[in-house]
């Protein structure tokens, strides 16, 4: 197994771990980051098309912001989550698109008043429909055989429902 630590290895927010298990490539988390950005997240060391699963921890922005952004790149795989996390995911997952897209429109007016380049938003809220149809929602404390190489279970920790 290989672990490379993506996001959230000198701080709190950005949380993402790529795994190499056996050939698949999985993340821990696929999180955006939030204030401000001191310490520069790495890129996922593959293609988005290439990573086969992602295990979401919880549901906070930090944990499962970037999904849509993983999406809008051409990821197509499985999204292990709790049933909780996954309804969740459902609602700050449009919203955090919702806030994407309002925030470019924004800084767009500004910069046609200007006479500057338009920003693109960093993912639309077709992104955020679109990734949530890959989200395999998961009972608390059962086993859930992901592959050959791998078996997870989702354990309650207190911190966020889901
Ligand atoms: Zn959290």
């Amino acid at each position: 197994m290989r672990i490379e630590f993506i996001g959230a290895a000198h701080e709190v927010t950005g949380s993402c771990h790529y795994l190499k298990i056996g050939e698949k490539h999985i993340l821990v988390d696929c999180g955006m980051e939030q204030g401000a950005d001191i310490y520069e997240n790495q890129d996922i060391p593959v293609n988005a098309a290439a990573i086969d699963y992602v295990f979401v921890t919880h549901a906070h922005i930090d944990h499962s912001g970037l999904l849509p952004l993983l999406y809008a790149r051409g990821f197509r795989g499985q999204i292990f989550a709790t049933n909780a996390t996954t309804q969740l995911c459902n609602i700050m997952l449009k919203d955090s698109a919702h806030i994407q897209e309002f925030e470019a429109e924004w800084r767009n007016r500004k910069a046609r008043r200007a006479g500057q380049p338009e920003v693109v938003p960093m993912y639309s809220v077709n992104d955020a429909q679109g990734v949530l149809n890959y989200f395999v929602p998961c009972d608390y404390d059962k086993k859930v055989h992901v592959c050959d190489e791998l078996t997870v279970c989702f354990r309650d920790a207190g911190h966020l429902l889901g």
